[in-house]
Formats: C-alpha cells, sequence, structure tokens
C-alpha cells in the first residue's frame, strides 16, 4: 500500500472527502507536494502561520528550546522561562486589565477553560453564546456552538445555555444577573466572515456590565491582526473581560489561551478545587515558538499593511459568478450561489497550485485566509487563479 491508502485506511477522517494530498514541505507563502507541486498557501493552516510556513526565527526558537527541555511537569508548578516570557509579552500588548494568561493546548481548551472562570468567578452557571458561532469541538464548546442540526447529535450537553441572534440588539436583553458569561467571537469566522457593528458590541459590552456578566471574546481565529488591528476588538472600542486566542498565537505549534485580570483569574486558583488542569498546555516548545512568531509579525509591521492587501486583493477579484464578498481584513469570504459550485472551484483551484476551502457554516463561501506576509504579486496571482478557475469549471 502507498501512504495515500495506508492514510485512509489507519488516520481517522473527519470527511469522507479528505484532500489527501501528500506534501514535502513548506516554505514562507508555498506548500510543496511529494511531487514537487508548489501551492501557493491561501488559508495558512486556517488562519494559523501568520508568518508564514517555517519562518526562520520561529524554526530557531522550537530548535533552541527543544535542546534546553521540552516537557518538565504539569501547567504551573516549575516556572518555565518561555512561558513567562511570552504571557509577558502578551500582557504588555493587551490592554488592561488583560494581564494573566492562562495557555492551553487548543482553542477549544481555551473555550472550557473559559467557561469553567466564568461560573467560578460568578458564582453563576449560565452562559450565553450566539447563532451560527463556532467556538471548538469539545463536548462543552460544542454546547455553546451556534448551530442547532450539529448540536442536535451531542446530546445532552451543557445545561443553562442560550443562542441569541448574532448583531441583534433586541436579543441583549436575555443576559440577565442569571448570566455567568457572553462568549462571542469578534468577527463570526465559520459562518462566513460576519462582523458585527460597533454599536451592538459597545451594547453587549454595557449589558454585560450593568449585570455583573463576564464578556468573553474569542479571538481564536479572527485575532493577531488578522483584523487589521492586532486584536478585533479594538475595533469596537471594548475590552473584553476575557480573551480566548488559539492558532496562530503558536506560530504553527499547538496551542491556546485564556486571558483575563489577575484577579478573575485567581479564582481557578482559590480552595477548594484546582481550577482547571494540563499537562501540555503552556508547552515550552509551542511559547517558545509563538512568542518568535508574534515578535516576526509585529516587528515586520505586516498588520499595518493588512488592509491595503485587503483593498488589493477585493479590486482584483472580480467575477460575475461572485454573488458577495465579505471581507475583514486578510480574512476573506467569497461566495457563490452553491456549495456545488464552490467545490469545484476550490478543487480547480487545487488542481491549479493554490490551496483553499470553504467554511464550516456557509460551505458556499470560498475561504481566504493567506498568511499576512503575502506580497501585492502573490494576491494578484491568487486572483489570476481563483477568476480564470471559476472560468474554467462554468465552461461547459
Ligand atoms: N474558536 C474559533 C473561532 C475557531 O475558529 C476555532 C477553530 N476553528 C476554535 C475556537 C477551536 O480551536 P481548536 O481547533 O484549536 O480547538
Amino acid at each position: 500500500m502507498n501512504n495515500r491508502q495506508l492514510f485512509l485506511q489507519h488516520v481517522a477522517q473527519t470527511s469522507d472527502a479528505p484532500l489527501a494530498l501528500e506534501m514535502k514541505e513548506a516554505k514562507g507563502m508555498y506548500i510543496y507536494g511529494v511531487d514537487g507541486k508548489e501551492y501557493l498557501d491561501m488559508i495558512a493552516g486556517i488562519s494559523v502561520c501568520n508568518v508564514g510556513h517555517c519562518h526562520p526565527d520561529v524554526v530557531k526558537a522550537i530548535q533552541g528550546q527543544a535542546a534546553s527541555y521540552m516537557h518538565l511537569i504539569v501547567y504551573g508548578e516549575f516556572i518555565q522561562s518561555p512561558q513567562v516570557a511570552y504571557a509577558t509579552y502578551l500582557s504588555n500588548l493587551l490592554p488592561n486589565p488583560l494581564n494573566c494568561v492562562y495557555f492551553t493546548n487548543s482553542g477549544s481548551e481555551a473555550t472550557e477553560g473559559a467557561m469553567k472562570l466564568a461560573k467560578r468567578y460568578t458564582g453563576r452557571h449560565e452562559i450565553i453564546a450566539f447563532k451560527n458561532s463556532y467556538h471548538g469541538s469539545t463536548q462543552g464548546s460544542l454546547s455553546i456552538m451556534g448551530d442547532e442540526y450539529w448540536r442536535n447529535a451531542y446530546r445532552p450537553l451543557l445545561p443553562g445555555i442560550h443562542h441569541l441572534d448574532y448583531n441583534a440588539f433586541e436579543a441583549l436583553e436575555a443576559i440577565n444577573h442569571k448570566t455567568a458569561c457572553v462568549i462571542a467571537e469578534s468577527v463570526q469566522a465559520e459562518a462566513g466572515v460576519k462582523a458585527p457593528s460597533k454599536d451592538w458590541m459597545q451594547a453587549l459590552r454595557k449589558r454585560c456590565d450593568e449585570t455583573g456578566t463576564l464578556l468573553i471574546l474569542d479571538e481564536i481565529q479572527c485575532g493577531f491582526g488578522r483584523n487589521g488591528t492586532l486584536w478585533a476588538f479594538e475595533q469596537y472600542g471594548i475590552v473584553p473581560d476575557v480573551l480566548l486566542l488559539g492558532k496562530a498565537l503558536g506560530a504553527g505549534m499547538p496551542m491556546g489561551a485564556f486571558i483575563a485580570d489577575k484577579e478573575i483569574m485567581w479564582s481557578l486558583t482559590n480552595q477548594p478545587v484546582l481550577g482547571h488542569i494540563t499537562t501540555f498546555g503552556g508547552h515550552p516548545v509551542a511559547c517558545a515558538a509563538g512568542l518568535a512568531g508574534a515578535k516576526a509579525l509585529i516587528e515586520g509591521k505586516y498588520i499595518d499593511a493588512v488592509n491595503s492587501k485587503k483593498e488589493l486583493l477585493l479590486k482584483h477579484l472580480k467575477h460575475p459568478a461572485i454573488k458577495d464578498i465579505r471581507a475583514v481584513g486578510l480574512m476573506v469570504a467569497v461566495e457563490f450561489e452553491s456549495f456545488n459550485l464552490n467545490k469545484k472551484v476550490i478543487d480547480q483551484c487545487i488542481a491549479d497550485g493554490l490551496i483553499t476551502d470553504w467554511f464550516l457554516f456557509a460551505a458556499n463561501c470560498l475561504r481566504l485566509v493567506p498568511p499576512l506576509i503575502i506580497s501585492e504579486d502573490e494576491i494578484m496571482k491568487a486572483c489570476s487563479i481563483i477568476t480564470k478557475a471559476i472560468d474554467k469549471v462554468l465552461t461547459p
């Protein structure tokens, strides 16, 4: 059996149509197949590799830390300098009072930790989330996922959860003195890039303040510069009580985090029971990689160029078959009339050397979330491949 057959036989699949392309290596904006074929990466591992694949600073940091130590003990027992360095760096980039970082293995685990934190801190158990949201795949984060069809497959779910309409003012009245936390994506990603209005976000913040409810913002996919500002919440002029990060946080290594004020975070440390335990969360190698990636992103001033790159992409990505394009920074959904057409365009793009896919709750939308280091020439190249791919699939 070849590797493809062994993969399909022995590696559990998440869908019945895995791409199953075998890749050899990846550098910067490109991924290379074992057959030597070059692919322009327009999804960055789904918003993970902001500074591209195998950034030399990230590779060096991983090698250096792996040679010093990898795993010593479960989370928080020893002082591990890579965790201290990255948490301090993040705290300095964040507004007050987001000054205390709990590192996890994944975005889903960050969501779990934040919900537990809200319960301990407020003594309440009701949680409000939004329709069409995605916060992870563990049982708790599935319970708050905003897709009923999906949730139904995993009942019984966590009790006390309510789903409101995103970006709807009247929905906010459901937040009351029983609500432990509201959890919302700063921009809904898997819904197909849906940004709320600034007024709504401010009303949400106000309602949480009035009711003593913690506001948790999930920036696992939309944060870390992708929006054109370092944190998406900056665009709304608000600060959450708890921020969720993941994906780009580890610059390619597995990592998530929930971040809050030290005083709030302390409620996880208080007796009688420990708050959250993780063996590998905050892995020293992931912290070293994440810090190197974050420094490369900020010192390279890539975030400053996100919005002009977005404009260039919108200017050149034009085709009559495109029904709508929603873009928040370099997080772009290209909408077609059906999943069927979108899937054909995606397959054609891959055949023509460009990696893209669709969104979980917006399968008729093609996803463009490239590494933020993408050049103007590469944007033009991507637009040309995509528009030609649409022509090819529409030509009888
Ligand atoms: N929240 C959002 C907004 C996400 O996009 C994701 C991942 N797609 C998660 C949470 C879960 O992260 P992970 O897959 O690392 O558990």
